[in-house]
């Protein structure tokens, strides 16, 4: 019990010092560790998860994307098995944005259990985000695509975790009435 406290410590405390200078897209300009605390939370609170492995990977499954974070790095403090959750959901940063995308798509069904826990509570807040607090420079296009791109993503997540899937789908609706879409991404 202990141990899992100090390493979800040591996450946070990692995390928020390397998004330090970062901001998430919202009109408010939010800190951007309150997001990976939010993936961390909504994994403990909605999806029932108490493995602590998971819940640290969680809280760091933006650094080696968006900072300076190395998987060196991670694997030297949080150990294998974080730094292994931690590049199933993370993006290959040499591609193109639409390539990384569609990859986003492919390789969702192919995740472990535990990096499609991560990565559904990551769109659920995303999405949610969204339709709370939406980037000032999106077009309602934009968000409507965003949406719509969640969704396939989580086509290939489906089965992981029911608790998860059924917030996500509650706020996928919510999403689409407020941005006026009716189809399916699918
Ligand atoms: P993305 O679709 O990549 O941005 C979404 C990502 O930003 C999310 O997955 C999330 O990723 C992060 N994010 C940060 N803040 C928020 C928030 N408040 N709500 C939801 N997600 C948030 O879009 P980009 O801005 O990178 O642009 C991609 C393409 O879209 C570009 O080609 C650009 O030209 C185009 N574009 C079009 C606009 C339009 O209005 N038509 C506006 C902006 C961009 P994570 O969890 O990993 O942080
Ligand atoms: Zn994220």
């Amino acid at each position: 019990m202990s141990d899992d406290m100090g390493l979800v410590f040591k996450a946070l405390r990692y995390s928020a010092e390397k998004h330090n200078d970062q901001r998430r897209k919202d009109s408010r300009s939010s800190p951007y560790i309150n997001h990976p605390i939010q993936v961390a939370d909504t994994l403990w609170q909605v999806g029932g998860v108490r493995d602590a492995a998971v819940l640290a990977a969680a809280i760091l499954h933006d650094t080696i994307e968006d900072t300076d974070a190395t998987p060196a790095e991670i694997e030297r403090e949080f150990g294998r098995d974080v730094l292994g959750l931690v590049m199933e959901v993370t993006d290959d940063r040499s591609l193109p944005q639409p390539v990384r995308k569609q990859l986003q798509i492919e390789h969702a069904t192919g995740l472990s259990t535990r990096a499609k826990w991560i990565k559904l509570a990551d769109k659920l807040c995303n999405i949610s985000d969204l339709i709370k607090f939406p980037p000032d420079d999106w077009s309602l296009q934009k968000k409507q695509e965003y949406l719509l791109w969640t969704e396939k993503v989580v086509q290939g997540l489906r089965g992981a975790n029911k608790a998860l899937e059924e917030r996500y789908d509650k706020a996928l609706k919510e999403g689409k009435l407020k941005m006026g879409v009716s189809k399916t991404g699918r």
